[in-house]
């Protein structure tokens, strides 16, 4: 069974990290399919002009004729740029190259900030045969720019990949500080949901010290599943599938539905609270 959602009103989650390479697209598609597969209905915006998400997901640019950029520009709706994956119950708004230029086109227009949060609150007004979406999943450019910080206003919680690695912990004070900077100015209700621990390899000394330390300065914010370094998690987006697809019993597979699990079941305990 899954988590009841108030009539009309998807969780948003922006999956962030100024830092390249630590696994949020990969979590945002393999999350996204995960969670699908559990019986939410998924949307997965994607505001990284790099555009892994959605290719990723097999849809190839050629196709993104209304993309994220066209949204936050003004001149679609978010609905009128979602397109349905291969995976049952998981939609993408995809992105292309025009996105890295909007922080200079939208310049100090008023509402610059909100521009994807107003088009998330349009979504799920017209109800569609599939039901409306339970899950919003943003993907973040690796930078804490205009779109980074639309995905921030917009959203409920951050879900933040950490890649263990001698570098995890440089720079999550940074986001950190900017989370808050965005909860006194655009977002007071904006919190983070969890910090996933990304490329664990369990025969590497220096990986379990970055979880012991991460776990030790983060405490209770770290989800108990950490995915592992998996060589089927890396090949999945050439072939334009979720790990999940390409190879469903590899142990990256069963990192992510467990992940997904973790992620439901904190949503209940927020409800309950
Ligand atoms: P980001 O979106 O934060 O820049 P990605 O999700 O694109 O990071 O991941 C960076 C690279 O690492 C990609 O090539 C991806 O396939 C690979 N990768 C991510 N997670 C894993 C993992 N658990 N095991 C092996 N490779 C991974
Ligand atoms: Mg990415």
């Amino acid at each position: 069974d899954r988590a009841p959602q108030p009539e009309g009103h998807p969780r948003i989650l922006a999956l962030a990290n100024q830092k390249g390479g630590v696994g949020k697209t990969t979590t945002a598609i393999n999350l996204g399919t995960a969670l699908a597969a559990i019986g939410e209905r998924v949307l997965i915006v994607d505001l990284d002009p790099q555009g892994n998400a959605s290719t990723g997901l097999g849809i190839d640019r050629g196709s993104r004729n209304c993309s994220t950029y066209d949204v936050l520009i003004g001149e679609a709706s978010l609905r009128d740029a979602v397109v349905p994956t291969a995976v049952p119950r998981l939609h993408i708004a995809s992105s292309t190259m025009d996105l890295s230029g909007l922080e200079l086109e939208l310049g100090s227009s008023a509402n610059r900030a909100f521009r994807l949060r107003d088009a998330i609150a349009g979504l799920n007004n017209n109800v569609s045969p599939e039901g409306d979406y339970t899950y919003v999943l943003v993907d973040c450019p690796p930078s804490l720019n205009l779109l980074t910080v639309n995905a921030m206003a917009a959203s409920d919680a951050i879900l933040v990949p950490l890649q263990c690695e001698f570098f995890a912990l440089e720079g999550l004070s940074q986001l950190l500080q900017t989370v808050e900077q965005v909860r006194s100015t655009l977002n007071p209700n904006l919190s983070i949901h969890g910090i996933v621990l990304t490329m664990f390899d369990s025969r590497n000394n220096l990986s379990n010290q970055v979880v012991a330390d991460v776990r030790q300065f983060m405490g209770s914010k770290v989800y108990n599943t950490m995915i592992p370094r998996n060589v089927r998690i890396s090949e999945a987006p050439s072939y334009g599938k979720p790990v999940l697809v390409y190879d469903l019993k590899c142990v990256g597979s069963e990192a992510y539905l467990k992940l997904a699990t973790e992620v439901i079941q904190r949503e209940r305990d927020l409800r309950a609270n």
